[in-house]
């Protein structure tokens, strides 16, 4: 029978179909992995509500699970407490950065962002303090677009929920 720490391997090969640097490890996304007589028992919470992204993800996870041999598991979903960005990993704001997507800030929620007005946002790229969000809505629900006026690059932003 697979330790928790090899459970845990497995689960750093399987990544968010969104974000693909990040496993769902690093985002935060498993909460709790338990073995006992029955099986593993892996915990998940969602990053979003609603987010279609997680249904991909458990299935993904069941693939993963299978590919390894672990035939005897079940993924349970909790939502609450409720995902927060605070979650992702160290290592996971570093990839989503060299990813170019800015990493979100400390401390959600982010009722800013909510009340639709955009925060000032620095370029994954550059550096630059100079951008603006052209969109509350980026390549998914779960992300805003933003636009760097100095090198003119839109970049999305992980939103803090
Ligand atoms: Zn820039």
């Amino acid at each position: 029978m697979a330790t928790k720490e090899q459970i845990l391997d497995y689960l750093q090969e399987v990544f968010d179909p969104e974000v693909p640097v990040l496993s769902v490890v690093d985002l935060g996304i498993v909460r709790k992995i338990e073995i006992d007589a029955e099986g593993t028992h892996i915990t998940i919470t969602p990053t979003y509500t609603g987010c279609p992204a997680m249904n991909v993800i458990e299935e993904d996870i069941r693939a993963k699970m299978k590919e390894k041999g672990i035939s005897s598991f079940d993924i349970k979903t909790i939502l609450s407490p409720a995902w927060t960005t605070d979650w992702i990993s160290e290592e996971g704001k570093q990839k989503l950065k060299d990813y170019g997507i800015a990493p979100p800030e400390k401390s959600s929620p982010d009722k800013g962002l909510l009340s639709n007005h955009a925060k000032v946002l620095k370029c994954p790229r550059c550096g630059s303090m100079n951008t603006e969000m052209k969109s509350f809505f980026g390549s998914t629900a779960c992300k805003s677009l933003y636009v760097c006026n100095d090198c003119k690059e839109p970049f999305d932003y992980f939103k803090c929920l």
